[in-house]
């Protein structure tokens, strides 16, 4: 197994990624041992996952922590990305009230983005605070959402509208669960890799093109009776989460006044396009990865008419985030919604949108919208999307 320690900068705390195979059932173990090591013995813990996740792993966890001499309970979410609303924070919430849980107690999150958002979102809510161990389930929770501490839900105005910075206690990744993710949600998550290797450097994007050049997607679950494979699987995570961890040790809050190359929003390369789309479709259609595939392509559409990214880079990055195959049709998509759902971001913002692009692999940049013509952006939207 190996381990990441993050640097929580905000305050000064730190907090372990675990990342290995099989080893789930022992996971909240570890975490308790490290919870007495610090002093801390919660009273009850509550798992929050959601029915698709729970009914494969719910029972080994869910024994693991009886076993630990906690009762089993456990608050389940419908699935999907439209559930990461009010309505299940709510329930969630009173769950935890009716539960009389304090602040002592604990929140295990298992699942993906969706569960691990909206779980993290509930426990900084409930009594000002308290405290979540994150178990991510899909590759794009393993390197991204479960680490940084970004919570949140969705409004009907838009993406992410209400959250929270609120680090976990400690995240483990067992990739051995993803050999039942679905392909499709495997190759959404290989487009958040992609966007770490774009921002990041050659290297980072070079290991997932040779990986997905070794193997190839379509026969994902095989391979996990291959130690090569759980290898190189977990050498990539673990690089993803560490490349993932500069940006946020750098900026833990993002501040909203950085726009250099460090700043915490150079995470978001893909990502103004990505919820836009995912808002002109009522967070139905897209898987949150594949709209920031969408959104990466549509990027480096609007960098190369600006003229501000070397052409080998743009050909190089289009031709990664194609090979991960299975980007949903987008032919029907009402340009017109997407430029609304962005003008809305683009109010919230205070009148200017910050796009997110490359000069080059390596080299994002953050470029004020105004500099950009609207019609430059719907170019970019009609000709990638609607090709
Ligand atoms: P998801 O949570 O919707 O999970 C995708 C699907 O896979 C669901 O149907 C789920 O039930 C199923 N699933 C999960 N793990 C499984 C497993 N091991 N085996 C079988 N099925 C499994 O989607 P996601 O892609 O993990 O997360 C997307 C969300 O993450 C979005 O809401 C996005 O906004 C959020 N996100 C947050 C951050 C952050 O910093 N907080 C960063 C990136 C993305």
């Amino acid at each position: 197994m190996k381990k990441l320690v993050i640097h929580n900068t905000a305050d000064d705390t730190t907090y372990p990624v675990w990342i290995g195979s099989e080893f789930l059932e022992k996971s909240f173990g570890d975490f308790l041992a490290l919870q007495r090591r610090q002093g801390k013995t919660p009273g009850k813990v509550v798992l929050i996952s959601d029915e698709t996740v729970f009914e494969h792993y719910g029972d080994e966890l869910s024994q693991s922590i009886a076993k630990s001499g906690f009762d089993r309970l456990s608050w389940l979410m419908p699935v999907g990305e439209e559930h990461k609303n009010f309505e299940q924070l709510e329930n969630a919430l009173m769950f935890l009230s009716d539960q009389r849980l304090s602040r002592t107690d604990i929140i295990v999150s298992l699942g993906g983005g969706v569960v691990g958002d909206l779980a993290g979102l509930a426990s900084s809510l409930y009594m000002r605070g308290i405290g979540i161990f994150q178990i991510p389930t899909t590759l794009l929770s393993m390197v991204d959402s479960s680490v940084g501490g970004k919570t949140a839900i969705n409004l009907p105005n838009g993406k992410n509208l209400v959250g929270t910075f609120y680090p976990p206690l400690a995240v483990a990744a067992d990739i051995g669960v993803l050999k039942t993710l679905e392909i499709r949600e495997v190759k959404a998550g290989f487009y958040e890799l992609i966007k770490h290797g774009a921002i990041g450097g050659m290297e980072l994007l070079e290991q997932t093109r040779a990986f997905l050049e070794k193997y190839p997607l379509s026969k994902f679950p095989d391979y996990f009776s291959s130690p090569d494979f759980l290898e190189s699987l977990i050498d990539i995570v673990f690089a993803q989460i560490q490349q993932k961890a500069r940006f946020v040790e750098g900026d833990p809050s993002e501040n909203p006044l950085r726009s250099d190359e460090k700043s915490r929003k150079i995470l978001n390369f893909g990502h103004t396009i990505a919820h836009a789309l995912e808002k002109a479709t009522d967070y139905r259609y897209f898987r949150h990865g594949e709209a920031v595939g969408w959104g990466m392509l549509t990027a480096l559409n609007i960098a190369r008419r600006l003229d501000i990214c070397e052409e080998n880079s743009i050909n190089l990055l289009n031709d990664v985030v194609r090979s991960v195959g299975g980007l949903p049709d987008t032919s029907h998509i009402d340009i017109d919604l997407v430029c609304s759902a962005l003008e809305l971001d683009k109010k919230r913002s205070q009148d200017s949108l910050h796009w997110v692009l490359l000069k080059r692999i390596g080299s994002p940049c953050i470029v004020n919208g105004d500099s950009i013509p609207n019609s430059i952006v719907r170019d970019s939207l009609s000709s990638v999307l609607l090709e």
